[in-house]
């Protein structure tokens, strides 16, 4: 029975191993397209004529690294020829041994130091998240997909590995001829890849325990909405809540603005769906929030969909073009769901106030029963946004303002936690959140943490300007 099992597992690392290969060729290909840019049709097109040419490709870019990393191999290897003849030719042993240490330890620093970034490099490209998304529909437990990603990250370094195992000591034998040289350089070079492994996994697993304590992760994201959940708030979508805003006691809407990224968003909508809560999620109709099979994926899990307008910036303040746009990308949005609310896009880098189109026109004639700026009193209503990493960030947000007469300090979600925890928070609320800074995704979540503190910073002399503090005629 025992060995059975054993068995078991056995296979199931083998069987892992081979779909980490899979994997792997999606992460290759995934890579060279994006690497090829405008080029793309043309490796489709090399790829439809030679099956194979994806796989040449891989195997070519395997030597070419193994050949440089050989040729790095062979300098320590010199460096011992030269000071053998140093000290053939009278110069001390003590300053070779010396020089020596010096330059092996130069050698094995560069060593690590490349496959730290060269790790890095891999993973930021391969695991970009998209590509091994396929990966989680398959029966496999966390445990399991954590050994694939594994797999599937070794095969990217293999050559590597390879090269720099064995490179060291063959070079030593040839240019020494030397069996006991050659030995010692084997343990030495095994010795070298595994502490280099173990640097790696520590730095990985550093990486992962700042991601699990840090804000603005998926994980904060659902202890937020558990504790608002656990506090007797009723969560519930803008079109909800005009029509029965006296019904609950206690009310949370939650909008969320697709400013970009719209995969985050549908992480974020299965999370919510899976915990029953349907929210609001407003879609901008452009480039980069837009994305057809997302929208619909989203309404089918019952959520609500929104506009997310930004028609008077986009048309440079052609109000009539403005609410033309305005129109067609509501019916575009309507085809998926029957929107009926919108919220404002800030456009922080236009001089065009979005809103400036309702003086004009009245979004009631298009079938509009509320917009976020115009159809809640937040004489009564607390209202949260992550505008700019935080949750005070109304300091920095130039338009995506709110005029509210509660005001609060509460900067990060753990503080927002914390005082839902105590009761310190009104009955209603509205959290406005932007789907694109929350991720578990480590290297989207750098991306994110880095951008937005400098647009932060450009924000606020924006805002320093606009209010004087700096005149124009000051600085230019
Ligand atoms: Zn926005």
């Amino acid at each position: 029975m025992k060995k059975q099992k054993l068995k078991v597992i056995e296979m199931k690392n083998k069987q892992l191993y081979k779909i980490s290969k899979f994997a792997y060729k999606e992460a290759f290909l995934e890579s060279q397209l994006e690497m090829a840019g405008v080029n793309q049709a043309q490796i489709l097109e090399k790829m439809e004529k030679n099956a194979k040419y994806m796989r040449n490709q891989d195997i070519a870019l395997k030597i070419v690294v193994a050949i440089y990393l050989a040729a790095m191999v062979i300098l320590p290897v010199q460096v011992f020829n030269l000071l053998n003849d140093a000290i053939g030719n009278g110069i001390p042993v003590q300053w070779a041994i010396f020089a020596g240490g010096i330059s092996f330890s130069i050698f094995f620093t560069i060593q690590l130091l490349f496959l730290l970034t060269f790790g890095v490099y891999i993973s930021s490209g391969f695991f970009s998240g998209e590509e091994f998304k396929w990966l989680s529909t398959l029966p496999l437990s966390k445990k399991e997909l954590h050994k694939v990603t594994l797999f599937t990250f070794f095969r990217t370094i293999d050559a590597q590995f390879f090269t720099l195992v064995l490179g060291f000591p063959i070079a030593t034998f040839f240019t020494t001829k030397n069996i006991l040289l050659t030995f010692i350089a084997i343990i030495v070079s095994l010795l070298n890849m595994v502490f280099s492994f173990g640097i790696l996994a520590v730095f990985g697993e550093k990486l992962n325990r700042i991601m699990k304590n840090s804000d603005f992760t998926l994980t904060t994201y659902k202890r937020f909405f558990e504790k608002i959940m656990e506090k007797e708030y009723k969560i519930m979508t803008f079109q909800e809540y005009l029509k029965n805003c006296n019904s609950y006691r206690k009310i949370v809407i939650m909008r969320k603005d697709i400013d970009k990224r719209p995969s985050n968003a549908l992480d974020i909508a299965k999370i919510e769906s899976e915990y029953g809560i349907r929210t609001s999620y407003y879609f901008r109709v452009s480039d980069k929030g837009n994305d057809e099979e997302i929208i619909k994926e989203i309404a089918s899990l019952g959520h609500e969909i929104g506009y997310h307008y930004e028609d008077l910036a986009q048309t440079k303040g052609d109000f009539n073009k403005a609410i033309k746009r305005f129109e067609k990308n509501l019916d575009y949005l309507k085809q998926f769901y029957p929107v009926n609310t919108i919220c404002m896009h800030g456009s922080p880098l236009s001089k065009w106030d979005n809103k400036a189109i309702w003086t004009k026109f009245n979004y009631h004639d298009y079938g509009i029963v509320g917009d976020f700026l115009f159809d809640l009193d937040f004489n009564q209503i607390l209202y949260l946004t992550d505008t700019g990493r935080r949750w005070d960030g109304y300091k920095v947000s130039i338009r995506d303002k709110i005029k509210q007469n509660i005001k609060h300090n509460l900067k990060t979600t753990f503080g927002i936690i914390d005082a839902l925890e105590k009761n310190n928070l009104p009955d209603k609320i509205v959290i406005t959140t932007h789907p694109q800074r929350w991720s578990d995704n480590i290297f989207l979540w750098y991306k994110e943490l880095i951008s937005q503190n400098i647009k932060n910073m450009i924000k606020k002399s924006f805002f320093m300007v606009r209010k004087g503090y700096f005149p124009l005629s000051q600085i230019l």
